[in-house]
């Protein structure tokens, strides 16, 4: 079986070490010249964890990443505590890894080139042709591909061969990354947040090394409406910073790092699932079949779940079945966790006043009751429900 896998993110490295390591015939695509993952920072949770030991890239991505036993948040007006939700104890087996997509990246690539996997890059995608049964892939000035029996798409949230046309979202986030600055008193081993209604969600994420630099970074976002980007390019940056000091002191030194506004990226999010994401010869995975705001954390995990998901029905069974027992073992998790951050994004991104006096008067006293917290700790695992149903 010959398969070209589209795409060198989270979900395209792992799939192919996966079904390198399993032998088969992969040709891998790119759009970059050279490797260079844009972005800033993520959480691999205890699920995606179990994926990279599973193709041994988990050493190194604890050599570069920050594990977080907890994710604490305060809101501003009051302090009063709105988010406490434990791992499990402080030093033990189950963290989220917070770690820099270059990092990330640079670790899943050496794991797939170390299985030989070659990444043909230059390569844009642009569409694909189903002919006498086989798959071709079109590519912006250069000639169609060899045919192909699978082809995974992998190209991630802008992915021109997926049909999902998900919802954009009211609310984005500015990212940025900088030292961890040594006056700090904020703890390397939790993601901060503090919430000033649902209008500002503020946060700082350790997330450990770069590849080729040696000093510990922090990732910092501040929500923000996708409309009001430029008014906020537009504005002094130091007006900016001042509002977000006064509702949270100790982001000081974070954001006295910050010198332009292009020191800080705009992500814009969006929800939807394919229902069925395979069709004759091809299959969609990672944020190509499913998208949601990275509120609960789980974007890469689902890419790298997925990716553990194909990776087995396919060495399991014939291609089409294996397409579809792909899709049932992974669809309830996936829906489960796009139905939760569905649910929890207005809370924290929102210009809702009701929705965030809910969340601080009832869900959140409520969180801090049995047996909420091993719910939560369940949840933010990735494993409120079994990530690959029937495939253990
Ligand atoms: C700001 C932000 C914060 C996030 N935080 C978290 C978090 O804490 N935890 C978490 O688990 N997830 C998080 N996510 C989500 C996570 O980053 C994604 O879900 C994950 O990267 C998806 O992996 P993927 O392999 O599907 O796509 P990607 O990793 O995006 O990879 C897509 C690849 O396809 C290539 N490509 C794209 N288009 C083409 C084309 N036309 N032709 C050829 N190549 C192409 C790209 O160059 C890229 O290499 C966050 C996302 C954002 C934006």
């Amino acid at each position: 079986m010959k398969i070209a896998i589209l795409g060198a993110g989270v979900a395209g490295l792992t799939a192919a070490t996966l079904l390198s390591r399993a032998g088969r015939d992969i040709t891998l695509y790119d759009q970059f010249i050279a490797p260079a993952p844009v972005g800033s920072g993520l959480v691999v949770q205890p699920v995606g964890l179990k994926v990279l030991r599973e193709i041994g890239a988990a050493d190194l991505a604890l050599t570069y990443g920050a594990p977080g036993y907890r994710m604490e948040g305060f809101e501003v007006g009051r302090g009063r505590k709105i988010l406490n939700v434990s791992y499990g104890p402080d030093g033990g087996a189950n963290f989220g890894l917070g770690i820099h997509r270059a990092s990330l990246f640079d670790t899943l690539l050496k794991t797939a080139q170390s299985h030989g996997v070659q990444i043909i890059s230059s390569h844009c995608v642009t569409g694909t042709s189903f002919e006498n049964g086989k798959r071709h892939v079109m590519f912006e000035a250069q000639p169609p591909s060899a045919p192909y029996d699978l082809v995974i798409d992998t190209l991630g949230a802008g992915s021109p061969l997926s049909p999902l046309r998900a919802k954009p979202l009211e609310y984005g986030a500015i990212w940025g990354t900088v030292d961890w600055p040594t006056s700090s008193v904020q703890k390397y081993d939790q993601l901060s947040q503090r919430y000033n209604r649902a209008r500002n969600m503020i946060g700082i994420l350790p997330i450990g090394t770069l590849p080729n630099d040696p000093i510990r970074k922090a990732t910092i976002f501040w929500s923000l409406p996708v409309a009001d980007y430029q008014t906020w390019r537009d504005a002094p940056l130091e007006s900016w910073k001042a509002d977000a000091v006064q509702l949270w002191p100790e982001m000081e030194p974070f954001l006295a790092q910050i010198d332009q506004h292009d020191d800080m990226t705009m992500a814009r999010y969006s929800h939807g699932t394919l229902r069925k994401p395979y069709g004759d010869g091809i299959v969609h995975i990672g944020d190509a079949a499913h998208r949601a705001s990275p509120q609960l954390g789980q974007g890469a995990n689902m890419a790298l779940l997925d990716a553990y998901a194909l990776a087995t029905c396919l060495d399991r069974f014939d291609l089409q079945p294996a397409l579809a027992a792909y899709t049932k073992s992974r669809r309830l998790h996936v829906e489960s966790y796009q139905m939760m951050s569905k649910l929890f994004t207005p809370m924290y991104q929102s210009n809702s006043q009701v929705l965030p006096f809910l969340r601080d008067w009832l869900l959140a006293p409520a969180s801090f009751l049995p047996p909420m917290p091993s719910i939560l700790r369940t949840l933010v695992r990735g494993s409120l429900v079994n990530p690959h149903r029937g495939l253990d």
